[in-house]
């Protein structure tokens, strides 16, 4: 009798276990795989930090006792190279462990012992949370708005006959903006997409790189046309280019 392999690898999101407990591993196993998902399985930090080279995984579940290079450590340095969601495992009651987590870039925790069933549903919601926050399209090539040019490979723009030159950090906001014309970005969305997903700064960097980008790019900066204000949310590219004036900026 031939066996089917069950389909759990090809379609499925990879998740990369790190855990050195076998039964953990098991029952975590075991549970991902029924919902499809691929399991890769680190059992301390060495391994962990290779497996997350070589698999780059969509998310990692993480205990914090580990042999080797202890859990904090590694999410750590895996927040250096990647915003990839991280569940945190603790066996401690010890609220330290989960701040210092969370500070260092988890996206969640769970306290040990937790239900098996109840993992795999906040890795499904953190999951489905992470690929909405990293789906807006983000534009290749170049953007032609007639009187405003993008050429994002060479990472300039021309706007009414000016070379204008943008930080990099000015010039990624106008193209997530102008990625999507029309649609409305809220400070947090303008964070995640520019700045990354670990970074943990303050709203009004966005203001304060929106203000410098208009400086730059608008001829009448207080009458923004393509990067424009919605109030109480966020911003917005206006592919129109009609001149709006903004009160009091
Ligand atoms: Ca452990």
């Amino acid at each position: 009798m031939i066996v089917a392999p069950r389909e759990t690898s090809m379609s499925g999101e990879s998740i990369l276990v790190v855990e050195d407990e076998a039964n953990i591993v098991r029952i975590l196993t075991m549970y991902l795989e029924r919902e499809n998902y691929r399991v890769i399985v680190a059992r301390d930090g060495e391994q962990a930090l290779e497996q997350f080279q070589v698999e780059q995984p969509d998310l990692v579940i993480l205990d914090l006792l580990l042999p080797k290079v202890d859990g904090l450590e590694i999410c750590r340095r895996i927040r250096r190279q990647s915003f990839v969601p991280i569940l945190m495992l603790t066996a401690k009651k010890d609220e330290t462990d989960k701040i210092v987590g969370l500070e260092l870039g988890a996206d969640d925790y769970m306290t040990k012992p937790f239900s098996p069933r109840e993992m795999v549903t906040r890795v499904r919601a953190i999951l489905r949370r992470t690929r909405h926050a990293t789906s807006l399209p983000i534009a290749e090539g170049i953007l032609d708005f007639g009187d405003l040019r993008i050429d994002v490979p060479k990472r300039s723009v021309i706007a009414e006959g000016r070379q204008v030159a943008l930080t990099a950090k000015e010039f990624d906001l106008l193209r997530a903006l102008a990625s999507s014309p029309g649609k409305v970005f809220s400070r947090d969305v303008l964070l995640n997409q520019v700045w990354g997903y670990d970074y943990y700064g303050d709203a009004r960097t966005v203001d304060v790189h929106i203000g410098t980008l208009r400086k730059k790019l608008e001829m009448q900066p207080s009458a923004p046309r393509w990067v424009k204000t919605v109030w109480g949310i966020g911003y917005k590219f206006d592919e129109s280019g009609v001149a709006l004036l903004q009160n009091g900026e």
